[in-house]
């Protein structure tokens, strides 16, 4: 036969396998399979009863017992330090509250300050002037309608300058013991979308989707555990997944290390 009428060798397409994900931990490369096809078409598995009790098991092992990080021995107090630790670490507004409440015990001693007398005492949590004046704002409330106590109850607490939901239900889930909603603060926005909790971005949503999936008697203790976690383990950048006992529950898209299918659409 000659050259030319010999049939051309029919090159098959070369086909690659799925795309491993490597990920470097502590110097050794761990590859996790990318088998994001068991992540289902929109990379977001909604949470089963048994994966939401199974997530809320090992917090429970975790973290035993916890509560609120901030410190405070009355309601007005829980409020005022709730207030200054937005966009501020606990650790800060708990080196500012004492010597403030030292200085200023009740709420009528706040109701008659002026913001610039104010300012300089909390100056150092950050945002010290609207702060100041959301303070001032909820102890001339506290102590004008309510007789100089906080009240227990959402929607009035809602009525107070500065406070939304996520210091409404500091107070009522860590003084009054009373569950009527789930705090969603930076870490409970985050880690409730990587355990995907939720696929919401905004902690309005966020929380109405935790309050659906969560029984309502883990909604105050699920916060100041995934807060606890969120300071320990699963930080925003570089999470320690290595080191997390929840990384077989947990399929998010920025993991630093996982064993289990990683969704591609969960990234945050
Ligand atoms: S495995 Fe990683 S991303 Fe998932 S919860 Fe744990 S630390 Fe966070």
């Amino acid at each position: 036969m000659g050259l030319k009428s010999m049939p051309k060798p029919t090159l098959k397409k070369k086909t690659h396998p799925p795309k491993a994900r490597s990920l470097k931990v502590r110097g050794k490369t761990t590859v996790a399979k990318a088998a994001r096809s068991a992540a289902g078409k929109g990379g977001f598995t909604p949470p089963t009863p048994g994966r939401v009790q199974a997530i809320l098991q090992r917090l429970d092992e975790l973290y035993p017992g916890v509560t609120c990080a901030l410190t405070h021995t009355s309601p007005w107090e829980l409020l005022v330090a709730t207030i200054l630790s937005a966009q501020c670490t606990d650790v800060r507004v708990n080196m500012v509250t004492p010597i403030l409440f030292r200085k200023y015990p009740t709420p009528k001693d706040f109701a008659v300050l002026t913001p610039e007398q104010l300012e300089p005492d909390i100056r150092s949590t950050g945002f010290f002037r609207n702060k100041a004046k959301s303070v001032i704002g909820s102890a001339q409330k506290v102590v004008n309608e309510y007789a100089g106590n906080v009240p227990d109850e959402m929607h009035k607490l809602l009525t107070m300058p500065g406070v939304a939901r996520k210091t409404a239900n500091v107070v009522l889930g860590s003084w009054f013991g009373q569950a009527m909603g789930v705090v969603v603060d930076t870490h409970v926005h985050r880690i409730s979308r990587r355990l995907e909790l939720t696929q919401n971005n905004d902690p309005k949503s966020i929380e109405q989707d935790l309050m659906k999936v969560l029984p309502q008697n883990k909604w105050i203790e699920f916060s100041h555990q995934i807060i606890h976690h969120g300071r320990a383990v699963c930080f925003a950048r570089r999470p320690k997944c290595a080191e997390c006992t929840l990384e077989k529950l947990c399929h998010a898209g920025d993991k630093t290390w996982s064993t289990v299918a990683v969704h591609k659409a969960a990234k945050l």
